[in-house]
């Protein structure tokens, strides 16, 4: 028998008076689950056959020039739609799972030093000829308590987003620190920065803030909200400030916690 959900609210007048209301949310929340299932299921189905098609229209990609014009300019924005709609399944299949909550999170140490730098160094490829100039600052060596896959993914969108959104040349800082409330991640770029109406609704799936103003970037639209479900899963939230035209910078806080002593290595005999 499923276990019944209810949500309470607890409202309070003068110094004694209290209102309790339970709500049985219990159908509200198989519905979601079962959304949250369908939209996993449809995505693994369509992998497989998009895999097929990726993987053909590559092999004509390869032999381009043996082709009329005409054929490689189709062929070759088909590859390229191909490869988002990768992009995009792969990143439904990650949300689903990642939704699913507590219970699929790995409690291993993360190295969060080695994974940033790591990350950082994938980020310069990707900003390639624009010259961005990445910098990571560690000033905790610490290690974090928390699946490292799903850490990794939320880490990699942060600083890839940076790179997307800030122009040739802009600066990108990561920084990790800890103090008396816990951990935190950083990442500020002098990018275009975002309207600050739009800033509560960005961790929304597809939520984009201003669609015209980058169509080219090739994201899925999912990167913050695989941020936020991961943060949840580790006891975490996402702070989020920025000015147009000035930069944004995204923080991740994790309570204090979750933040473990290294073990110094034993010394080789
Ligand atoms: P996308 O795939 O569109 O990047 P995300 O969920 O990662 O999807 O981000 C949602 C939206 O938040 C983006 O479309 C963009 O409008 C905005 N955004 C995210 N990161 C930044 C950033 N560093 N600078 C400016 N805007 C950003």
């Amino acid at each position: 028998k499923p276990h019944i959900r209810l949500q309470i609210q607890i409202s309070l007048f003068g110094d004694d008076d209290r209102l309790i209301v339970a709500k049985d949310v219990t159908r509200l929340y198989q519905l979601e689950q079962m959304r949250r299932d369908f939209v996993g299921n449809v995505s693994h189905e369509m992998r497989t056959p998009l895999t097929v098609i990726s993987g053909y229209l590559e092999t004509l990609v390869d032999h381009a020039d043996e082709l009329p014009p005409k054929w490689r300019r189709a062929i070759e924005t088909m590859a390229a739609q191909a490869s988002r709609m990768e992009a995009l399944i792969t990143d439904l299949i990650l949300l689903s799972r990642i939704e699913t909550g507590e219970h699929t999170v790995d409690d291993s140490l993360t190295d969060v030093d080695e994974m940033l730098h790591q990350i950082c160094h994938d980020a310069r490829a990707l900003s390639g000829d624009k010259g961005h100039t990445i910098d990571v600052n560690i000033l905790d060596n610490r290690l974090l308590r928390g699946d490292e896959s799903q850490l990794r993914s939320a880490f990699s969108n942060l600083v890839f987003n940076a790179v997307k959104y800030t122009p040739a040349g802009g600066r990108i800082t990561v920084t990790w620190r800890t103090d008396r409330d816990g951990a935190h991640l950083s990442v500020k770029d002098t990018g275009i920065g975002i309207d600050p109406i739009h800033i509560p609704r960005l961790t929304e799936r597809f939520y984009r803030a201003d669609p015209s103003r980058h169509k080219d970037t090739g994201g899925t639209g999912l990167g913050l909200a695989i941020v936020k479900h991961v943060l949840l899963n580790h006891d975490g939230n996402l702070e989020i400030r920025s000015r147009i035209g000035e930069g944004s910078e995204f923080t991740c806080h994790f309570p204090r916690e979750r933040l473990v002593e290294r073990v110094p290595e034993a010394p080789v005999k």
